[in-house]
């Protein structure tokens, strides 16, 4: 019962997360403020609960200042880099 309570709550947690990355994307150009605040509450979260981000999640945000990525604005991928044009974060993404 435990067990099943648990993957449960990892799912709720994921799908929440995953809510949020996508809310604070879309909000990003009219309140960035609140944008900024959904991705740090999405983080508390992922590190709350140690929750693994599943690939295409990970690409939606900057792990170092929690922008969310917007391709060709907050963000870039180049020749297998994901490039943040925020903070100028790079990192490697897998293929
Ligand atoms: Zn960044």
């Amino acid at each position: 019962m435990y067990k099943s309570g648990k993957k449960f709550i990892k799912r709720v947690v994921l799908d929440s997360i995953a809510r949020l990355v996508d809310e604070s994307a879309k909000i990003y150009h009219t309140d960035k403020k609140l944008s900024r605040r959904y991705m740090e509450i999405a983080w508390k979260m992922v590190m709350r609960y140690k929750a693994k981000l599943p690939d295409g999640l990970k690409k939606k945000f900057c792990r170092k200042c929690l922008s969310p990525s917007i391709l060709g604005e907050t963000s870039e991928i180049k020749s297998g880099f994901y490039h943040c044009l925020v903070c100028g974060y790079r990192r490697k993404l897998k293929q």
